[in-house]
């Protein structure tokens, strides 16, 4: 059977090995894995999420409210946005579609950094747009720059603090770059893992709300899988100036969340001491890493985020190191596929972190 030619050249993602595929590869007890590569909140969620959604677990026959109302009114009051700034998808990976369709075309160029989050390459494939990437490492913005004047992207995806390599851009020196794009190009902010960034180094975040506010070609995206614990729900957002999201919505499919997932979100964003704890732990046990790295002598990227990437140097290989970890339980994420002899560990509780130390000096 012939398929659509634009998939030829997609390699499928590979989300961090399910703990399910360790169990059936290795024969391992599913208690004794852990893993550490999904960049997952390892306290998990809210207590008080668990309660509420208990409540309403026996309501699944009904559709759920597809207005979202009760999210978006969360959402409204934490970002100081109004309702129309906002749409919800299935994740942000879903709003991240929604952006592609709705303002790219086969025509389209489409610039990213070169090392970053995987799902903005195989959403340009989809409708066979060309893929612009930087050739630094970490977000170049006049590299960016010098790459907008020439190929003239319809979209720029700057994703801060970025995946896989946990830098993150400085909030005026994005700005003074977004102020520089003509009107007609869309610039995706992708802050994932900005709840970090934001305890960690103001000069480095931005809101929102002070985005929309200047620019109306720049949408703002946030998920509720990473910081607060609920990758399991999928549940993310968009924000942005009314005219981008009506588009948006126009490519929404109804329903698009479910009951549980929306009570879920909106109760977590409730609970912000819950998360804060999380954010500040993940901090505390992120010295550990930066101390270990340094008595190996392997290079780590300072880190905004609740996941941390070694360097590993020529005498050591990635591919070698993650296989060994996974036949030991333990799943993190191999980056040579992204062209890195490095690895990227989620920032585990402290126990996990101390078996990764432990099962790591196996092998270096
Ligand atoms: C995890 C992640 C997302 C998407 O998360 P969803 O679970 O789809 O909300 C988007 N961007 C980056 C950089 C991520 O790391």
């Amino acid at each position: 059977m012939k398929f659509n030619k634009k998939l030829e050249s997609i390699k499928t993602y590979e989300a961090g090995k399910p703990i399910e595929l360790v169990v059936r590869e290795f024969g391992i007890d599913p208690k004794d894995i852990i893993k550490l590569a999904s960049n997952e909140n390892p306290y998990g969620c809210s207590p008080k999420v668990i309660k509420s959604v208990s409540k309403i677990v026996a309501n699944m026959a009904l559709y759920p409210d597809d207005s979202m109302t009760k999210l978006k009114n969360g959402l409204q009051s934490r970002f100081e946005v109004e309702e129309n700034n906002i749409i919800i998808g299935s994740g942000s990976d879903q709003v991240i579609e929604f952006i592609m369709h709705a303002k790219a075309n086969a025509n389209s160029k489409i610039l990213m950094n070169s090392v970053t989050f995987a799902m903005y390459e195989i959403y340009a494939k989809h409708i066979g747009a060309v893929v612009i990437r930087t050739t630094s490492q970490k977000h170049d913005l006049n590299e960016f720059y010098e790459l907008y004047k020439t190929e003239k992207p319809d979209i720029i995806f700057l994703c801060t603090p970025n995946n896989p390599t946990g830098d993150a851009i400085d909030r005026d020196e994005m700005m003074a770059f977004i102020q520089k794009i003509n009107k007609d190009t869309l610039v995706v902010i992708d802050g994932a893992y900005m709840e970090y960034t934001i305890y960690k180094n103001k000069a480095k975040s931005v809101t929102p709300k002070e985005l929309i506010k200047k620019y109306d070609n720049v949408i703002y995206l946030g998920t509720f899988s990473k910081a607060y614990g609920l990758g399991g729900m999928r549940v993310g957002y968009g924000i942005a100036d009314s005219k981008i999201i009506k588009e948006l919505y126009k490519l929404r499919p109804p329903f698009n969340i479910t009951t549980l997932s929306l009570e879920a979100a909106s109760i977590a964003l409730e609970d912000e001491e819950f998360v804060n704890n999380c954010i500040s732990l993940n901090f505390d046990e992120m010295k550990r890493y930066e101390e270990y790295a340094k008595k190996k002598k392997i290079d780590i990227i300072e880190s905004y985020t609740n996941f941390v990437t070694l360097c590993l140097n020529e005498t050591q290989n990635s591919t070698n190191l993650a296989n060994h970890l996974l036949k030991r339980g333990m799943i993190i994420r191999d980056l040579s596929g992204y062209g890195m002899n490095a690895i990227r560990v989620t920032v585990g509780t402290p126990e996990q972190n101390s078996r990764f130390f432990e099962l790591t000096s196996e092998l270096l």
